[in-house]
């Protein structure tokens, strides 16, 4: 993976910078409620300020189908931007053209300028060339710090590159250099956690890990699905039966690899999906009545991979191992969460995740600071996860040998 980093930019002051972040963030009655990524957006911002460039910050926000409106204006965001910038922040209601090309003419070195949400242009989900010519007509390099964009290939995530000396940003660069640690060229034994609600929205990401992972451990839904292509009877449990074959074939796949795959051998069950239920009980894989869903695994194999993951240097995790969300069925993944966490402090475990419920389930087991990387890019991460090329990050590797 070649890219260039603000490391390698020359001199640029006075220069125009087209900076494209992630600003989709959640809002509530018009305010943010959670401005993660406008954090992680700072050190790219507040590094070019320093450089003296003019900063044109890119983002999108929601789904406007290519048209303006008012409720996902850019311009609802200023306010928190100039809040955690802890500087001024003018709103342009472009993206480019004359109103563009003036705003420039106003900013002064160091200064930082929003354009309007991108996606109100139809030219951008097209990465319609012209479209990207005319917001490239008013920069004079472009950086692009949005990973959890980098999966699609659109005019301000990837044409860009194409028409200008372009640049990963601060958290896209510490973002790559963090998975190809992880799977790119990682500490071997690896092992990869791969848990959440179905096989199906998954397959790729198995697929991939079994031919580069050493240990496959399997949870969550998914793992029914597995059990039951087994021959295990998994009651009322989640379970795509008809994936069974798929199932074998990514046993047999990884057996000819090398890579251990681990099911749960016990589980905790019950016959209703509530918090704390009266029917909740453990037991062995092969005793799960007819009644029963499988919502977390047991203590005892949790411990067992635990035990794995101390034989192990990497650590890969998508997907929680039980339903989380719904105590106590977060005890699995909570506790597996603690060990990954501890040997990531020791220093003997390099431990990457990521996915919207992994990061979520994370937090609520108070870890998430303690891994070594926490990927909150939902949809990159799993193509990433998959081995696919993202669009955004090959085209950063333009015009490099
Ligand atoms: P991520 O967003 O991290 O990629 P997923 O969306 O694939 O994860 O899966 C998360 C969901 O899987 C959670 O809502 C969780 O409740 C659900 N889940 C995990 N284990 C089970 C289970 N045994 N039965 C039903 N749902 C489960
Ligand atoms: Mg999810």
């Amino acid at each position: 993976m070649k890219f260039r980093t603000l490391d390698d930019l020359p001199e640029v002051t006075g220069k125009v910078a087209l900076v494209r972040v992630d600003l989709n963030l959640p809002m509530a009655d018009g305010a943010v409620t959670d401005s993660s990524r406008i954090r992680a957006a700072l050190p790219t911002i507040a590094d070019l300020a320093a450089k003296g460039a003019r900063v044109l910050l890119l983002a999108h926000f929601g789904r406007p189908r290519g048209a303006r409106n008012s409720e996902q204006s850019l311009s609802m965001v200023v306010g928190a931007l100039q809040t955690a910038i802890g500087r001024e922040v003018m709103f342009v209601p472009e993206i480019a053209g004359e109103v563009v090309r003036q705003a420039v003419g106003i900013l002064r070195a160091g200064d930082v300028a929003l354009l309007e949400n991108t996606r109100f242009w139809p030219g951008e989900e097209k990465n319609d060339p012209e479209l990207a010519r005319a917001i490239a007509a008013n920069g004079d390099f472009y950086v692009n710090d949005a990973f959890s964009a980098a999966h699609r290939a659109h005019a301000t995530t990837e044409g860009l590159a194409h028409l200008l000396p372009a640049y990963a940003g601060r958290s896209m660069a510490a973002e790559l250099s963090a998975l190809e640690k992880a799977l790119g060229d990682p500490e071997k034994p690896v092992a990869a956690v791969v848990g959440g609600a179905k096989v199906s929205t998954k397959l790729d990401v198995l697929k991939h890990l079994v031919a580069r992972v050493d240990h496959l451990i399997i949870g969550g839904g998914m793992a029914n699905t597995f059990l039951a292509a087994r021959g295990i009877d998994v009651g009322k449990s989640l379970c795509e039966h008809d994936l069974a074959s798929t199932c074998e074939e990514i046993m047999a796949e990884a057996d000819k690899a090398g890579c251990t795959v681990h099911l749960p051998y016990d589980v905790v069950v019950a016959t209703e999906f509530a918090a704390h239920p009266s029917s909740l009980r453990a037991c062995n894989v092969h005793e799960v009545a007819a009644a029963e869903m499988i919502l977390d695994i047991g203590a005892p194999a949790v411990e067992a991979l635990g035990d794995v993951l101390k034989t192990c240097r990497t650590l890969v995790w998508n997907g929680p191992l039980g339903a989380f969300e719904t105590p106590p069925f977060d005890a699995a993944t909570v506790a597996l969460a603690h060990t990954a966490a501890a040997l990531t402090r020791e220093g003997s475990l390099v431990s990457v995740a990521g996915g919207g419920d992994t990061v979520a389930a994370l937090h609520h087991a108070g870890v998430a600071d303690d891994f070594s990387y926490v990927s909150t890019a939902g949809g990159a991460f799993l193509e990433w996860m998959e081995g696919r090329e993202l669009p955004g990050v090959k085209a950063l590797a333009i015009g490099l040998a």
